[in-house]
């Protein structure tokens, strides 16, 4: 049943239907069905929500003094906790994910980048440095931080809220003002976070959102207008090229995390229970749309079969169904066209001549959920390292196993990929964790464990996986532009 509810853009401190007359429809996951209209919003939008923020930078967010700015995203960060049910309600409605897993990970930690942020910013500190002088009298430098500008944030739908505010945070504690569009497929919640600012406080026109489609749609206009200063994208690699070409028109400083196809390393004398448990979640959560997901398992060769019967096993456990049932543990793939993306790679690795172990089909769900996007989780064996699924990011509940010989061979096989988001390794050698996590080629390697995040650390990727690091006092080096100012003593 098609509703008349309608998601508007967030422009200035008003809600808004923008200047075009143009609508899309947002669609849950989970049934398929459509839940609102989008408003789409206009090159003359985009426009508008950049005066606007440029307005509020050298207008009433430039002038506050630093610790107020850091006490409202305190303040904003208790209205997210406060509101976190009809949230999760949101999210849940555009992403068809289980109320568990936004419960407990999307929508606190929305409200934790917040916090973290305006925490990590209080405590900054700047160099300064004392220097000789040919005349003796010496000279002493120091520099100054002032936010970058107006900053356009683009972001993906995996993680709504918590990547649209990883950016957003960092970005308003140290000053800035922004232009969001979130994805055209989960508009809702980065839009209810306009409203929360506003009763916090925070000034009009800090804090925008506009409606819309990629390339030759907000997104571009977004990423090529003279008066955004800086991009920061998260989503896929191909996206973060025609990005970068967009903004090269004006030369704008950019921040890109994008795709991965990460690799696990499975030793031989690690915990085998442990390991498979987290080879469960670093493959299934969010049914594997999260851009650290591991695709590519390696298992020494005495337990290959072992791991692959257990994991083969606690994957039939799996049990795909709608959120707000008590035992679902996979959700929906986001769309309908993800999910013709994901089955086109499951019917690939039958032609690279894959052994399917399970899954590799989709699911029909009963009652509401019929029309739901869901796809078994599946595992494959007996690809070579150049098969297709090896190498390019699927994005969904599926990873490939292969077996390996020798420590050298394992970390040549992980790092042979144009990615390089994250790395696995199990193991309880500790000299062997030390030596193969260092020689891992990605921006974050995990050991004995999955997404254990640290919000002070650098996150990143290297290679197609993504440009600069967010996180901790890193996101201020992008967010912010630094003056030295030198005095002649
Ligand atoms: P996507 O690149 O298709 O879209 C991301 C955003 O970019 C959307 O808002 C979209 O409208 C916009 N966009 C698309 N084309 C554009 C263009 N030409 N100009 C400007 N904006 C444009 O990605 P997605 O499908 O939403 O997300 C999934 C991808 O994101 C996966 O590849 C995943 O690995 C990656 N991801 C990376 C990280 C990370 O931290 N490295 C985190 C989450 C997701």
């Amino acid at each position: 049943m098609t509703t008349t509810r309608r998601i508007q853009l967030f422009i200035d401190g008003q809600s808004t239907d923008g200047t075009g007359a143009r609508t899309f429809e947002a669609v849950n996951p989970a049934t398929g069905r459509v839940v609102a209209e989008v408003v789409e919003g206009t090159a003359q939008d985009v426009d508008r929500a950049v005066s606007a923020a440029r307005a509020a930078l050298t207008g009433p967010w430039g002038r506050m003094p630093t610790a107020r700015r850091l006490d409202l995203l305190l303040a904003l960060a208790d209205r997210i906790d406060a509101c976190a049910e009809a949230m999760a309600v949101a999210e849940i409605e555009d992403t068809g994910k289980p109320v568990g897993l936004v419960s407990a990970i999307d929508i606190p930690r929305g409200a934790a980048n917040f916090r973290a942020f305006a925490h990590a910013f209080r405590s900054l500190s700047t160099e300064s440095f004392q220097q000789d002088t040919p005349d003796g009298r010496g000279a002493l430098n120091y520099v100054v931080r002032k936010p970058v500008g107006v900053v356009g944030v683009i972001c993906p739908w995996n993680l709504p809220l918590l990547l649209m505010t990883w950016k957003v945070a960092p970005a308003l504690a140290a000053g800035n003002t922004v232009v969001v569009k979130p994805s055209e497929e989960t508009p809702q919640t980065a839009t209810m976070l306009g409203a929360l600012m506003r009763e916090v406080g925070i000034p009009d026109g800090v804090y925008n959102v506009v409606h819309g489609f990629g390339a030759g749609s907000v997104g571009e206009q977004l990423t090529a207008h003279p008066g955004i200063d800086a991009v920061t994208f998260t989503g896929e690699s191909a996206t973060g090229r025609a990005i970068m070409t967009s903004a090269s028109r004006n030369l704008k400083k950019l921040s890109f995390e994008l795709g991965g196809k990460n690799a696990s390393l499975v030793f031989a004398d690690c915990d085998l229970a442990e390991a498979v448990d987290g080879t469960m979640r670093s493959v299934f959560t969010n049914c594997g749309q999260v851009c650290l997901t591991t695709e590519r398992i390696y298992v020494e060769r005495p337990i290959f079969q072992a791991f692959v019967a257990a994991l083969a096993e606690r994957t039939k456990e799996l049990r795909a169904g709608g959120p707000y049932e008590a035992d679902t543990n996979l959700g929906p793939l986001i769309s309908a066209q993800h999910r013709a993306k994901v089955l086109s790679y499951y019917a690939l690795a039958e032609q690279e001549g894959a052994t399917v172990v399970c899954g590799g089909h989709a699911l029909s769900l009963g009652g509401e959920l019929s029309e739901g996007f869901f796809v078994a989780p599946t595992i494959w064996t007996g690809l070579g390292d150049a098969a297709r699924c090896v190498r390019e990011e699927v994005f969904g509940p599926v990873c490939h196993i292969a077996p390996f010989d020798t420590e050298e061979e394992a970390v040549a096989r992980a790092n042979d990929s144009e990615y390089g988001l994250c790395g696995v390794v199990w193991t309880n050698d500790l000299r062997r964790a030390h030596r193969v996590a260092a020689s891992i080629r990605a921006g974050v390697v995990w050991v004995n464990a999955w997404y254990l995040r640290d919000l002070r650390t650098p996150f990143g990727g290297v290679g197609a996986s993504g440009i600069g690091r967010e996180g901790g006092v890193h996101s201020f080096e992008f967010y912010s532009e630094l003056t030295n100012i030198c005095i002649k003593l």
